[in-house]
Formats: C-alpha cells, sequence, structure tokens
C-alpha cells in the first residue's frame, strides 16, 4: 500500500545527507559534554563527547539522524577529525581554567580501519599540548569484530601511545570473550538498554551485575551509560560498578557550562565512595 510518509521520510533523509557537507562548513555542528562520575571518589573524572546539529530550520538533530548520513556520503573522517579536534581544544580550554577532564570521542567503524588514526591522534593531541591520557576513544563490538586483526593492530598502536579505549553499547553486539580479552581496551561501556530497566527488570539487572563481575575478571573498568536516576546509581554502586554516565547526573551540557556545573557539586550523587577493585 502506498505510504505518503514514507517519501516524505527519504525525502527528508535525502535532503539531510546533501544539507551535511556544508553543515561543517557553516557553523552547524556543536559537541556537548556528558560528565562521567567515578563511582569509587564520587568526583567527575571525564566526559563523552556527543554530536549535535543545529540545523537553521529543522531545530536540534540529534546523531542518530545523520550520522550514518556521513557514513553513506563518505564524510565520516572529516567529521571525526573535526569532533576529537574540538573536543580537544574544549579539553585545553578547561585545563587553562585548572580543570582536567579526560574527554571521550565516539569512533565510527570506518574510521576506526583508518592506518593513519593514531598519527592523526598524535597530531591533534601534539596541536592541543594534551597527554594521551586526556583521551579516550570509544568503539562499540561490532566495529571491532569487522576485521578483528586490523582492528588489533590500530588499537594496539592507540593503546601504546597511551590513549584510553573503550568498548561502547557493550551486550548489544555479537563478539566473543576470547577476542575481547586480546584487545587492548582498558573500559567497556554497559548498554543504556541494559541500565535503564534494572530497578523493574530483574534479568537487566543480572546481565548488568554478571558484566561487572565479567570485566573486572577481565581486568577491565566499567562503565554503566543510561543512569537516569538516583536509586539505580546506588544500585550501579552496590554492584561494584565503576564509573556511571546518564540523565540521573547530568544530561550532556555545553562546554562553557561545564566548570559551572562542576563548581556547584555532583547533587545526585551523595553516594558513599567505593573501594576499588583493583590495587591503586
Ligand atoms: P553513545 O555513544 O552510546 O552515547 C550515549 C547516548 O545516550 C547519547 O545519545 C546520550 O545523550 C544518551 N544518554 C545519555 N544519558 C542517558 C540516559 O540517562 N538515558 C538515556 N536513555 N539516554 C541517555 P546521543 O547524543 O543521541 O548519541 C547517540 C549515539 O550517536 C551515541 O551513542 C554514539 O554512538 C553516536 N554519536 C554521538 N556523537 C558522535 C560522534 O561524534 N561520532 C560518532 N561516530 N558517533 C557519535
Ligand atoms: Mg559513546
Ligand atoms: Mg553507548
Amino acid at each position: 500500500m502506498y505510504d505518503q510518509s514514507l517519501d516524505q521520510d527519504s525525502l527528508t533523509q535525502l535532503t539531510l545527507k546533501t544539507e551535511l557537507s556544508h553543515a561543517l562548513a557553516e557553523g552547524q555542528l556543536a559537541l556537548v559534554y556528558q560528565p562521567k562520575l567515578n563511582l569509587r571518589n564520587g568526583k567527575v573524572q571525564g566526559v563523552e563527547a556527543l554530536l549535535r546539529w543545529r540545523h537553521p530550520e529543522r531545530g536540534m538533530i540529534l546523531p542518530g539522524q545523520f550520522i550514518s548520513l556521513a557514513e553513506q556520503r563518505g564524510l565520516m573522517h572529516h567529521l571525526t577529525q573535526w569532533v576529537m579536534n574540538e573536543a580537544l581544544r574544549q579539553h585545553r580550554e578547561w585545563a587553562d581554567q585548572g580543570v582536567k577532564l579526560k574527554v571521550a570521542i565516539n569512533v565510527s567503524t570506518s574510521v576506526l580501519y583508518d592506518l593513519d588514526l593514531p598519527d592523526k591522534v598524535a597530531q591533534l593531541l601534539s596541536r592541543w599540548g594534551a597527554p594521551p591520557t586526556a583521551l579516550e576513544l570509544e568503539i562499540t563490538e561490532e566495529a571491532t569484530m569487522r576485521d578483528p586483526e586490523r582492528a588489533l593492530t590500530i588499537l594496539s598502536r592507540l593503546s601504546a601511545m597511551g590513549v584510553s579505549l573503550a568498548i561502547d553499547d557493550f551486550g548489544t553486539g555479537y563478539s566473543f570473550l576470547g577476542y575481547l580479552k586480546r584487545l587492548p581496551v582498558n573500559k567497556i561501556k554497559i548498554d543504556k538498554s541494559f541500565v535503564v530497566e534494572m530497578l523493574s527488570s530483574d534479568s537487566d539487572a543480572k546481565i548488568v551485575h554478571a558484566t561487572i563481575d565479567l570485566a573486572h575478571n577481565l581486568g577491565l573498568h566499567v562503565v554503566a551509560e543510561g543512569v537516569e536516576s538516583e536509586a539505580i546509581l546506588r544500585k550501579l554502586s552496590r554492584m561494584n560498578c565503576d564509573i556511571a554516565q546518564g540523565l540521573g547526573i547530568s544530561s550532556p551540557l555545553a562546554g562553557r557550562d561545564m566548570l559551572a556545573w562542576l563548581a556547584a557539586g555532583v547533587s545526585a550523587t551523595e553516594i558513599q565512595p567505593i573501594p576499588s577493585v583493583f590495587p591503586a
């Protein structure tokens, strides 16, 4: 049956795809930063940079609507280069005001397989005078599985430089643990689909708990994303989770608002620090 809305949808997609090429040049893209709270000491230990498109007519467009269009148009390398530069510029600005925050950026599959990625990262770190530990790259399980040997080569170079690596959306892919163990990653981020309902869903809570234990046994730190309430935060803390991120702590903030937010203190998080599972 003919459905006019489908045509309208593909028309919108097509228009956005064309407009995306100009969006960067015209300064319509911006980063927002979501704090990551260390549950061991109650301190914000870093932020995740998330891309936003402030469209002149359509308003704010979320990455879910345009990242795949950027991939299709072959714009991802250019876009990621911009994201990385902007995130490190922001890191520098905060550092100049006395606050050192590790910035994490999301790296899509095509960018992960760029053999020049480690050199590009090194160049940007040196441009902004930032140590490699200032940067974290978030990659998905699926991305690492497309060509495991090549991913291993590139990730090993980044890791040897001192850049942190995290597996994003953990639990939604199909990677096998034997491979995960070989990857030089520091953290896994449990996908928000398991975290948001862990108070009402017993099976989600069990998955989260088991994933935390598994990660710790592999020597990895665990970030829970999608932490929407203080109750979830407390439960995660009891489950020995290391780091939490989500609307219950803070929504993603503009870079210029971050230091004021930090100065005001993390209100939802007056939780008891828990001891580290790893030696200091
Ligand atoms: P992600 O990396 O898993 O990022 C987490 C997403 O969860 C973000 O959505 C964030 O705004 C959202 N979120 C944060 N707290 C909560 C919460 O408490 N509950 C729920 N339900 N959601 C929460 P956002 O900003 O729309 O980004 C979506 C995805 O787009 C990201 O997922 C990431 O995969 C991708 N993305 C964002 N920025 C970039 C980028 O610069 N480059 C690339 N390649 N991908 C990006
Ligand atoms: Mg991410
Ligand atoms: Mg995620």
